[in-house]
């Protein structure tokens, strides 16, 4: 009996992965500054394969839109913190039915400290950062956010490609798109928004701690009144 060519293909998540080092990776994101979204996209899929996740708020779809025009099955991560907006859970309801996606959503564990009791810091630590960590150091090699340079002063200097504290190499592939590439790229692919965004959210976490804000400022709106300015999924 012959079998067919793919029979003879290693599965992709047998890849033997390949341990980057800073310097790999600072050289990598500076090859790509300049480059399209989806050629990091694709370099990605192709180094990491099935060990290759995408972190997801669901303000909107963009980074979506541009992962699964390279790939259909890339996995979308979506943290379920159980504070959510409504709207924030029918947009991932909506972009379900239009990308078919791959989505899977993290919990946090039923002991999981809350804000009310236990401070922001804290509350994110158990609800969003250890969700994402347990599933990544499990599951993935690297991971894709749609962080931008243009998001906030503390992203500034956000690289395409880093290391995080994991050791876990993560793929920021927006980070050089401008606001004004953004709404083009929307416009132009009929990308889903979440609805708040009409409402004067430009920035869209959980609803204790996220409130209308400028467009010029758009993380202003996020914990308000007080000096976090990050959740901790991206330090
Ligand atoms: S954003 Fe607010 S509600 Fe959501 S996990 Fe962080 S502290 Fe908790």
């Amino acid at each position: 009996m012959t079998l067919p060519d793919a029979a003879y293909e290693t599965p992709v998540a047998l890849r033997t992965g390949r341990r980057f080092t800073m310097a790999d990776v600072v050289a990598m994101s500076e090859s790509f500054e300049g480059c399209h979204p989806q050629e990091v996209i694709g370099w990605a899929v192709e180094e990491f394969g099935a060990r290759l996740s995408l972190s997801a708020s669901f303000a909107d779809t963009l980074l979506i839109d541009l992962a699964v025009g390279v790939h259909p099955d890339v996995e979308v991560v979506f943290i379920d913190t159980g504070f959510h907006f409504a709207e924030t859970l029918a947009t991932v309801r909506r972009a379900m039915v239009r990308y078919s996606l791959n989505l899977t959503v993290l919990r946090p564990l039923p002991t999981a400290a809350d804000l009310w009791a236990h401070g922001t810091d804290t509350c994110c630590g158990s609800r969003k950062v250890a969700p994402l960590e347990r599933h990544l150091v499990a599951n993935a090699d690297a991971w894709m956010s749609g962080l931008r340079r243009d998001d906030s002063p503390t992203r500034a200097n956000a690289p395409i490609v880093d290391l995080d504290l994991r050791g876990l190499v993560k793929i920021n592939p927006l980070a050089g798109w401008s606001s004004s590439e953004v709404k083009q790229y929307i416009l132009a692919n009929d990308v889903l928004i979440n609805p708040l965004a009409a409402d004067g959210y430009p920035s869209i976490g959980c609803w204790p701690c996220t409130e209308p804000a400028e467009a010029s400022d758009p993380r202003a709106g996020r914990w308000v009144d007080s000096q976090k300015t990050e959740c901790g999924l991206h330090s």
